[in-house]
């Protein structure tokens, strides 16, 4: 979700390239750290297909020096649309610093149409590249189609989740009451992670009771942010993530600009001032935490058995 004060940024209607090509200067924080929340596709619209090249240039050889594992940063390339899946792995799936999701976004077509995304999202999850459900969840900001609508989507990807001992990718705007009653409803299994957390403190603490990890993009660095701020404050290390949400909110500096996943050096320098940590500690702490939630799957298309309905255990999936 992200607050009103970032204007008409986020997934709404798609935004023309008029930035195509444009790149970064060298002056900002472009730095090899994980990344938990991602749109590549969207970052190649708007910065041009060189951004990707940029990128793997930047993560390759962190990623190749570390052998691929756990241990390396990565960035998270998050599905909006049900059927972006076998594109996205087609352009993304074979870069060693990449990992994907598939999800539905609550927009008009894929609430409209649940049957055919929720099917479409079940083959994505049955493959092992897949490493998470989501984003999936609910706007009532765009509020593009009925509510009640919304949730069933949304729902019926937490099933998905379940289904396949997958992590689900929440987003949440203007729904903080909804999001936390459809947890409480669906009582996934696997971590769920409160993309672009856009609530305040008392938001967050209820869904880390609801055992979420929240995220934090780059809208925290925005002047008026000081709810967002003091959550980044709150949140326990342990259930912490970074993201950028790419190309959309840009950090201070880059506001109002798309941005892609080398600016996320922003949110962290922002982050570790706040928390009074170190950058290099934050980092070992995300990309712990990233790689917790995020963990590679073996081939094979599933790692763990298929999960109970309705409160099932958490399983012992493996982790690459
Ligand atoms: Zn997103």
């Amino acid at each position: 979700m992200r607050p009103a004060e970032s204007g008409d940024e986020g997934h709404g209607p798609a935004r023309e390239g008029a930035e195509r090509g444009r790149l970064h200067g060298p002056s900002v924080a472009r730095r090899f750290l994980t990344d938990a929340h991602a749109h590549l596709s969207l970052v190649a619209d708007r910065l041009g297909a060189a951004a990707i090249v940029g990128l793997d240039k930047a993560w390759s050889p962190g990623t190749r020096a570390s052998g691929e594992g756990a241990t390396s940063p990565f960035v998270v390339d998050v599905g909006v649309d049900a059927e972006d899946f076998e594109e996205r792995k087609r352009r993304f799936g074979g870069f060693p610093w990449v990992r994907l999701t598939a999800g539905a976004w609550p927009g008009k077509v894929a609430v409209e149409g649940r049957e055919r995304a929720l099917a479409a999202l079940r083959a994505a999850a049955a493959d092992s590249a897949c490493v998470a459900i989501g984003e999936c969840g609910l706007d009532y900001f765009h509020d593009e189609a009925p509510r009640a609508d919304q949730l069933a989507l949304f729902l019926g990807q937490a099933d998905i989740a379940r289904e396949h001992g997958l992590p689900l990718v929440v987003h949440s705007r203007d729904a903080f009451e909804d999001t936390a009653g459809a947890l409480r409803e669906a009582s996934p299994s696997t971590p769920v992670v409160i993309h672009c957390f856009g609530y305040d403190r008392d938001a967050a603490r209820i869904f880390l009771d609801l055992g979420c990890f929240v995220s934090f993009a780059g809208n925290v660095t925005y002047r008026k942010a000081a709810a967002l701020r003091d959550a980044l404050a709150y949140v326990p290390e342990d259930r912490l993530l970074l993201e950028t949400d790419a190309p959309y909110l840009a950090p201070e500096g880059l506001r109002g600009k798309p941005c892609s996943p080398l600016d996320v050096g922003l949110t962290y320098d922002f982050a570790a001032a706040l928390r009074d940590t170190g950058v290099e500690r934050l980092e070992a702490l995300i990309r712990g935490n990233a790689g917790a939630v995020f963990k590679r799957r073996r081939g094979g298309g599933r790692v763990g058995e298929p999960k109970q309905p309705r409160g099932g255990t958490r399983d012992g999936r493996v982790d690459g």
